[in-house]
């Protein structure tokens, strides 16, 4: 199934994509799902980020190759941060750079939509509390990144978490290839299952420190290729069996 939060007729609801159609539901994306007789065509409606999460769980250094492009060793354990639910966007809306000036970059991420409540679950039940996947794309300040030597606000201002396109529920998380492309050329180009740790071991792990409630999101890590956006780029982060999720790069009006 995929899910798309979108807007139309001014308010906002959620529906089933098939093909080019979005079949409205009612009820919770987490379970009672009930499909109604409102039918549209892709093209007719605005879509949203299919989620604006409680929290955002972030995870860094999960790819081989992107911790030796930053010349960092392999984590023993996933490295876990939080970033604010405010920065998120949806497709098309443009990520607005607060410092030009600044190194600012892209990261193509796989998300995990929680769908239900998890405290301290073990691995191998923890896909079970799992809504769905999407992209994301960890805009990240890299110069604030290494002057705060935390990650909060390098990568919480408005607009630097895009969200979307869709929620996908039947998808093996372990086995998508992602990429990204900045003005169509390709920066990123990996795989899921080149992750040190997996989405249920991060589902997993955690659920150990804070309780995931439904709408959580964990972004689990970007491999290697990220490079500075620019005002008037075009980036978007592909995975396959989620879709395309792009957005403009302007400079924040101040
Ligand atoms: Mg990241």
């Amino acid at each position: 199934m995929r899910f798309v939060r979108f807007y139309e007729n001014a308010s906002v609801s959620y529906g089933i994509l098939e093909g080019d159609e979005v079949i409205q539901v009612e009820g919770s994306i987490y379970g009672d799902t009930r499909l109604t007789d409102r039918r549209y065509p892709l093209s007719a409606v605005k879509l949203l980020a299919p989620i604006t999460p409680g929290k955002i769980v972030a995870i860094g250094l999960n790819y081989k190759k992107h911790a030796e492009e930053v010349n960092k060793p392999l984590p023993e354990e996933p490295m876990m941060f939080l970033v604010s639910p405010t920065a998120v966007i949806g497709p098309d809306e443009p990520i607005l750079l607060v410092n030009p000036e600044n190194r600012t970059e892209h990261e193509g991420e796989l998300a995990i939509v929680i769908g239900k409540q998890a405290t301290d679950v073990p691995v191998q039940d923890a896909l079970k509390y799992v809504c769905g996947y999407t992209n994301c794309n960890d805009i990240s300040d890299r110069l604030l990144q290494r002057k705060d030597g935390q990650f909060t606000r390098a990568k919480s201002f408005a607009t630097y978490k895009p969200l979307g396109p869709a929620i996908v529920t039947d998808i093996n998380p372990d086995d998508l290839a992602i990429r990204v492309r900045v003005n169509g050329e390709i920066r990123q180009d990996s795989h899921t299952s080149d992750m040190i740790f997996n989405t249920a071991e991060l589902v997993s792990f955690v659920s150990k420190v804070m309780t995931l409630d439904p709408g959580d999101v964990i972004i689990t890590g970007t491999p290697s290729g990220v490079s500075p956006l620019h005002d008037g780029d075009i980036v978007e982060v592909e995975i396959d069996g989620i879709g395309c999720l792009k957005n403009a790069v302007r400079n924040k009006i101040t």
